[in-house]
């Protein structure tokens, strides 16, 4: 028998590297005109580096000290920014003490107990107010117009220091934002927990214009609903934990595998299993001269 057309798109899509879960997936696919895409570990290769380890006086803490209580955190996350903390610790030779009482807040950070100390790692925006520390916010901001994700460690409540950290964007990335836009007839929404100096940088060079930075998970959903509501299919593409409340309230969610969280791969619709963002342009391609066919 000859292969209904969804099922060979699916065969297809499966060929460009894409896993498809459904017909009905690969149906919806090409119906989608408005896109959403994550930032960290979607537009940029997701194996960021730690490129800056600044202590701050008051916590009484070396370069090393710091890095290996922040790594000792992160130990038990499965964040990006997590693995390259624990990465650079590892680089630099250090022994990374076993942590407890471990909690993540998605888009947010991590605390845990360490060595009787309450270390906390994440995102200066949503501690540092709290913490209160001028002088941490001049080094992350300092850091994050350099295009650097910044994340600040504190210890016991107070801010210990600051960490750089570097991620390359995706050869490919500017490309895809063309061919989205072109299939769309819109230019793709950058939706990103990141701080707005390091997204805005990254827009510009890949292209986007459209930019919401700060995002917590459901900030993100609030942004795919509001062009929901404005009638628009959309495309979710992400790879977190952060990023799974979106992807289930897409009209259609694409998880990039490699990198990506269980929850994520779990929650999208599809996966990009042979980490190349190029094949999303290709699978709605694929899905729109199938419906060609099946109506
Ligand atoms: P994105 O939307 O770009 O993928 P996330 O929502 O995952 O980013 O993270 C947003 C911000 O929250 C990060 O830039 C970082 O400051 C902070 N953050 C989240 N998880 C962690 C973590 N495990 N360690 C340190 N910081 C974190
Ligand atoms: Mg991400």
């Amino acid at each position: 028998a000859t292969m209904p057309p969804l099922l060979s798109a699916i065969a297809n899509a499966g060929r460009h590297g894409v896993l498809v879960k459904s017909a009905v997936v690969m149906e919806q696919l090409g119906q989608v005109d408005a896109v959403a895409l994550d930032k960290t570990g979607t537009l940029t290769e997701g194996t960021p580096r730690v490129t800056e380890v600044r202590p701050l006086a008051g916590a009484g803490l070396d370069a090393a000290a710091l890095l290996r209580l922040a790594a000792a955190a992160e130990h038990a996350s499965e964040h990006p920014l997590a693995r390259a903390i624990v990465d650079a610790a590892r680089a630099r030779g250090l022994d990374i003490p076993a942590a407890g009482d471990f909690a993540s807040t998605p888009g947010v950070g991590v605390t845990a107990t360490v060595e009787g100390r309450t270390v906390t790692v994440g995102s200066p925006g949503r501690m540092l107010d709290a913490a209160g520390s001028r002088r941490a916010t001049v080094v992350a901001a300092g850091l994050e117009d350099e295009g650097r994700t910044a994340v600040v460690v504190l210890v016991d409540g107070t801010t210990a220091g600051v960490l750089g950290i570097a991620d390359r964007l995706r050869d490919e990335a500017a490309a895809t934002v063309t061919a989205l836009a072109e299939l769309t007839g819109t230019g793709p929404l950058l939706v990103t927990g990141d701080n707005a100096r390091a997204a805005a940088r990254l827009a510009t060079e890949v292209g986007i214009s459209d930019i919401r930075a700060g995002l917590l998970p459901q900030d993100k959903v609030a942004a795919v609903q509001e062009l929901a509501e404005a009638g628009r299919k959309v495309l979710v593409v992400g790879d977190g934990v952060n990023d799974a409340p979106a992807l289930a309230a897409a009209h259609t969610g694409i998880a990039m595998g490699r990198a990506g969280s269980d929850l994520a791969l779990e929650t999208a619709d599809a996966v990009v299993v042979r980490d190349e963002l190029g094949t999303i342009p290709t699978v709605v391609r694929l899905s729109r001269a199938a419906r060609r066919l099946v109506i």
